[in-house]
């Protein structure tokens, strides 16, 4: 089954929230999962969506002034985390040590995570792509190995937000390189629209998709849902 996460980012109050969820349509044939900021998951969660958040501590507890712990997720209702999404990366001093640490913590307490890895544009055009990409996937396969609640996605940095979309060639070759060095599905994100994720979600190593701005809106991420289930199922 593909699956379709909506990360809304530092979007939507609690009422926003309540309006998505009752807007909102799921398709059938795809694992939907939404991921709003922590002051929404409760209401996401009673709306009976799967909830993820976007970012998890790897300490139970303990002096660490703005984040959640894993345990707090569970008390919620929440079932996962995405964590290393490079907006985290870039600009909250994430390592790939950091988010290995994350990954870990969330699966050893029975959430799913969502794992991002991704190159920026100065990365690709000096042809690092992949030494970064292996960089990123084995400091996460040393800390978590091939999981079963474990799925990576891949987030080139210079498509997201940008609505510069990988080719599906880029998007495949890329998804392909990850998968051989660690077996786990592999999402793609950057800048997924409704117009545009059926030729990356047609791809055969891209399992599935991580909406970032299309997630926003009921109609959409709808759209993007029904896509997966047609394609993927
Ligand atoms: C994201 O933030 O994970 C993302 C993919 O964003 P967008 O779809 O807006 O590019």
């Amino acid at each position: 089954m593909p699956l379709v996460a909506g990360n809304w980012k530092m979007y939507k109050t609690v009422a926003d929230t309540a309006a998505f969820c009752a807007a909102f349509r799921p398709a059938q044939g795809v694992d939907v999962v939404v991921c709003p900021p922590y002051t929404s998951l409760a209401a996401a969660v009673e709306s009976g969506l799967t909830v993820y958040a976007q970012s998890v501590h790897w300490a139970e507890e303990g002096p660490f002034t703005g984040e959640i712990s894993a345990p707090m997720l569970v008390e919620l209702g929440v079932s996962g985390s995405i964590v290393g999404h490079s907006e985290r990366r870039q600009h909250f001093g994430e390592t790939d040590e950091t988010v290995a640490r994350r990954a870990y913590a969330a699966l050893e307490a029975g959430l799913g995570v969502i794992a991002c890895v991704g190159e920026s544009e100065e990365e690709r055009e000096a042809g690092q792509t992949e030494f970064v990409l292996r960089l990123q996937v084995e400091a996460i396969a040393d800390a978590a190995g091939r999981h079963e609640r474990l799925v990576l996605a891949y987030e080139p940095v210079w498509a997201i937000g940008t609505g510069r979309t990988a080719t599906p060639d880029t998007a495949q070759e890329a998804h392909a390189f990850i998968k051989s060095l660690l077996e786990v599905p592999v999402l793609y994100g950057g800048s997924v629209k409704p117009d545009n994720a059926e030729e990356l979600l047609e791809q055969p190593d891209v399992d599935g998709a991580l909406v970032g701005g299309a997630s926003l809106d009921p109609d959409s991420f709808a759209s993007i849902c029904r896509t997966a289930a047609t394609i993927r199922s």
